[in-house]
């Protein structure tokens, strides 16, 4: 019997405002809060309880960087 094992990434996005349903985040660098996608994502590399790795995004904006 062959045994196939899911792994399932994890993301863990930390959101501090809603505007018009797009997601703000509070640089910690510049204090200025900006969409989510001036912040990317970063692979942990750690294993999550699904088995796959947890995806988190960067603490700083783009142009903190
Ligand atoms: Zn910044």
């Amino acid at each position: 019997m062959k045994t196939t094992k899911i792994t399932r990434d994890e993301v863990r996005i930390q959101v501090d405002e809603v505007r018009d349903q797009v997601p703000y985040r509070k640089c910690p660098r510049c204090l200025k809060m900006k969409p989510l996608d001036e912040f990317g994502l970063r692979r942990m590399g750690t294993v999550g309880k699904h088995g796959g790795d947890i995806l988190a995004n960067q603490s700083h904006c783009r142009s903190c960087r």
